[in-house]
């Protein structure tokens, strides 16, 4: 029979990677809950509108990556290619800002793009996702800023940069536009394809093109921090002298942009080194425009999001595995013996001993194999004669061979005392000096 295999730019992720993902997820959720952040679990599965409207019909994620189908009732509907749609979403419905006048929220989970799948991208993926909704303040950039750059510094990233800049708001950026179509246009012949009718739609999105070529067109482009009005100068300046103030080092980045109008202001993205190409790990910046745009009133809000595949795959090469504790393992010999294991396992779990035995119940030695390739730090040996007596036997795995310690028998009651004393002695003796 045709073996099935996993979709394309999607993967399974075993036991050992799973405790690195329990660990990034728990350690980011407990750094929000310092800043007083709460989570938000929207559906992930929405209206094909709400991510048309949000993201843009001119966008690359619209236009080519989503995940649409139409469901049995006859709805489009699309697999959420990013977050902060659903949560606008979500505000709206709620009205939220009736009952909070600032939303601190986040979320975390798996989005899905169907781009082209290479080291660091996938077309499932996941996200952390950080919103401020409520403050048109350089107070909520910076705090936003902060959270970005020192939370994934609290999971162990550290040597990232970060790339800042502004796109001003409606007010300004119109002429900034106007300058920058007519430097493209001199540009043209040498721009991509796709740069040549975005030029037009959204010239913006031209300056964060990939594309070589584009890029030194790019790079000599007028720069909306020389077009700034002076409200936007001043609130630039402020974010600036926020991420000065807690020793958060920048650099100036003209050609990161969002192309879609209700975003304004300030722009952020984080850099990590040692992934390629794929090197942004995190991105985001001010829509103040968005929870209008939807449907709801004019509220501004600021927000990024972080790609955790990424974020692990730079973990892995700098940071030890968070290890499994290693188990008991309990072997046992007949009905009467296997019977009292279940009872010794449940005690040990109870207090909170990883403990293991073979379910397949062969032979002693088997067992003892099994034991072994588990990484046993402790055996329990239970005989019918060892049940007779209320004794059980502990095999110490590490000890040497000679050692008294090896093997030795304790009254049953005892078991579970006994083995807390000793796994504490090993977790002192490992512990950093
Ligand atoms: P975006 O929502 O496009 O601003 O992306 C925010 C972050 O999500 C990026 O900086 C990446 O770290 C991550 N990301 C985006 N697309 C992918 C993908 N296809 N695979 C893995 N990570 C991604």
């Amino acid at each position: 029979m045709e073996r099935i295999q996993v979709i394309r730019g999607m993967r399974d992720i075993f036991p050992e990677q799973a405790r690195w993902w329990r660990r990034m997820e728990s350690q980011l959720a407990a750094f929000l809950d310092l800043y007083g952040y709460g989570e938000i679990r929207t559906p992930l599965i929405e209206q094909t509108g709400l991510f048309k409207r949000s993201i843009g019909e001119q966008t690359d994620i619209v236009e080519k990556e989503m995940y649409t189908f139409t469901d049995r009732d006859g709805a489009s509907l699309t697999l959420r290619p990013e977050g902060t749609a659903s949560v606008i979403r979500s505000y709206i419905e709620t009205s939220l800002w009736q009952t909070e006048p600032v939303s601190r929220l986040f979320y975390l989970g798996p989005m899905f793009r169907h781009e082209r799948p290479q080291k660091g991208r996938y077309r499932q993926f996941s996200q952390l996702g950080v919103e401020l909704i409520g403050a048109a303040q350089p107070a909520a950039d910076v705090e936003m800023i902060d959270i970005m750059v020192n939370g994934m510094a609290a999971i162990g990233l550290i040597d990232t940069s970060l790339e800042l800049n502004s796109m001003g708001c409606p007010l300004c950026r119109p002429a900034y536009r106007e300058k920058l179509i007519t430097y493209l246009e001199e540009h043209a012949e040498n721009l991509c394809q796709d740069c040549r009718r975005r030029m037009k739609t959204n010239p913006l999105r031209v300056l964060d093109c990939k594309v070589e070529g584009c890029k030194q067109i790019a790079g000599q482009a007028p720069r909306m921090l020389d077009s700034l009005c002076t409200e936007c100068a001043e609130h630039f300046a402020l974010v600036r002298r926020g991420i000065e103030s807690i020793e958060i080092p920048y650099n100036l980045n003209h050609r990161m942009v969002r192309g879609l109008d209700y975003y304004s202001r300030t722009t952020f993205e984080l850099l990590a080194p040692g992934l390629g190409s794929q090197n942004a790990v995190a991105g985001g910046g001010r829509y103040d425009g968005l929870v209008e745009h939807l449907g709801g009133p004019s509220i501004p809000a600021v927000g990024f999001a972080a790609g955790l595949d990424r974020i692990l795959l730079r973990l892995l090469e700098t940071i030890a595995n968070p290890q499994r504790q290693q188990p008991v393992f309990v072997v046992s010999r007949g009905e009467q013996a296997w019977l009292s294991g279940l009872g010794v396992l449940r005690a040990l779990r109870s207090a909170g001993i990883s403990a293991e035995s073979d379910a397949r119940q062969g032979s002693m030695k088997a067992q003892m194999k099994r034991a072994d390739k588990a990484g046993a730090r402790f055996v329990i040996l239970l005989g019918e004669d060892e049940i007779e007596r209320g004794v059980l036997t502990i095999k110490d795995m590490a000890a040497a061979a000679d050692s008294p310690d090896k093997q030795f028998e304790i009254q049953t009651g005892n078991v579970v005392e006994e083995l807390v004393s000793r796994l504490a002695a090993d977790a002192t003796r490992e512990a950093p000096q």
